[in-house]
């Protein structure tokens, strides 16, 4: 299913569940703005390269819209959309006072050079300068971006208003970057299994988890789940999968991705076909890459007990019908992941303070929100006799509704 439709249909199920007036869920569901540039650059050659860069602002009812700027090929309007949305009831599950965006460049940042991305980066932020700011709107990294280019944001955005580092997150520490923000989306995920077994009397401890993708999420997930004792048994990126049943060394295997750029050839384990991935036996499947991965054609092949949602949208919804039937419990996206926006929000705090935190007091905080959004998200399931995903759905949605009811509508 498309990214917008199955964004869309988990939308409307949970306006259903909280009996939204439909007029309220028109208007919760139609984006505030969507912008589209084009973005021409000189490439190294002196050739010119066009690129189409999109800022998908969602709703502000809760406060600044927020969220990641992808460079990926597949960076299209309908997805850029969903992930828009996502983020909206994302910090709304958070309890942090932002709204949802997200924005995108429809490229394959590893065929540009470093001068050539910062080209792209700086002519995307030219055009879109006047349309974000501190109070407005808030971008952070996302798939194929970093701190490297929340910094050529930061400085281009400067140039017109003037030097503002809360205007983007995850930004290097040397420009007002948060400690723990790297980490930050993993070690939510940590923390939101970490929940979630405690709710089911299990620890992490001798859990034998696969995760899929091994960039920052997927690497520093694994990495934290491996130094509590969880068996990370199998890994996967574009480059290949490899498993090894007695557990991976997390260590070494982020290592030889530094140097080789991809998990393949490392020697700690066995190739797999990068297919079979998410079909691997284990007790926890951390999709962490792309959306849609957990479709109707392989979700009853899945193994897993529970599923932890790192990446956006990784689940169709035909696919959650068939893992319920199967008993497989989904912890979904808007609750799993809300790790890095949650430290966005503590790195933009400290910006607007001009005081920077400890990162015992970043991950100590962390946790607390963490803890605190799988109450919340239980709390709902309780109140409406529903899944995690309807839980967290009901309850972001419920946040921003109340909110836009609050405010009000006249002109
Ligand atoms: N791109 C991340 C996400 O999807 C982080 C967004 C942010 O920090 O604003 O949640």
């Amino acid at each position: 299913m498309n990214a917008l439709a199955a964004t869309n249909r988990n939308f409307k199920l949970a306006a259903r569940l909280l009996g939204l007036d439909s007029k309220l869920e028109q208007s919760l569901l139609i984006p505030f703005r969507e912008i589209k540039v084009e973005c021409t650059i000189p490439k190294d050659d002196g050739t010119l390269a066009s690129f189409v860069g999109f800022r998908v602002q969602h709703d502000n009812a809760r406060g600044p819209m927020k969220g990641g700027i992808r460079y990926h090929p597949e960076v299209e309007p309908d997805e850029v959309n969903a992930l828009a949305q996502l983020m909206t009831w994302k910090t709304a599950v958070a309890n942090i006072p932002y709204g949802g965006a997200k924005g995108g460049i429809g490229c394959n940042p590893s065929d540009l050079s470093i001068s050539e991305l910062e080209r792209l980066t700086r002519v995307f932020t030219q055009k879109i300068h006047d349309l974000i700011g501190v109070h407005t709107d808030v971008p952070a990294p996302d798939m194929g971006t970093g701190p490297q280019t929340m910094a050529w944001i930061l400085d281009e955005y400067s140039k017109f208003h003037g030097y503002s580092p809360a205007v983007v997150t995850g930004k290097p520490i040397d420009l007002g970057g948060s400690l723990g923000r790297d980490a930050a989306t993993g070690r939510g995920v940590l923390f939101a299994t970490e929940a979630l077994l405690n709710d089911h009397g299990q620890s992490i401890a001798g859990q034998k988890v696969v995760v899929q993708g091994f960039g920052n999420v997927g690497s520093w997930a694994a990495q934290l789940i491996s130094q509590r004792g969880g068996i990370v048994v199998a890994v996967s990126d574009i480059t290949g999968a490899i498993r090894n049943s007695k557990g991976l060394d997390v260590a070494s295997l982020v290592k030889h991705v530094a140097e080789n750029r991809g998990v393949k050839g490392f020697s700690g384990g066995d190739a797999i076909h990068p297919d079979s991935i998410l079909t691997e036996d284990c007790d926890i499947l951390i999709p962490a890459a792309l959306g849609g991965v957990i479709n109707k054609e392989n979700a009853r092949d899945i193994k897993a007990k529970f599923i932890i949602e790192a990446a956006n949208h990784p689940t169709d919804p035909e696919a959650d019908e068939i893992l319920a039937k199967k008993g497989v419990i989904v912890l979904p996206d808007i609750y799993s992941n809300s790790g890095g926006v949650t430290v966005s929000y503590f790195e933009w705090v400290q910006n607007i303070q001009g005081f920077m935190w400890d990162e015992d007091k970043v991950n100590t905080e962390l946790k607390t929100y963490m803890n605190r959004g799988f109450k919340d998200v239980k709390e709902m399931c309780k109140t409406h006799n529903c899944d995690l995903r309807m839980g967290a759905f009901s309850l972001g949605v419920n946040r921003v509704a109340r909110a836009t009811l609050l405010r009000g509508w006249e002109a």
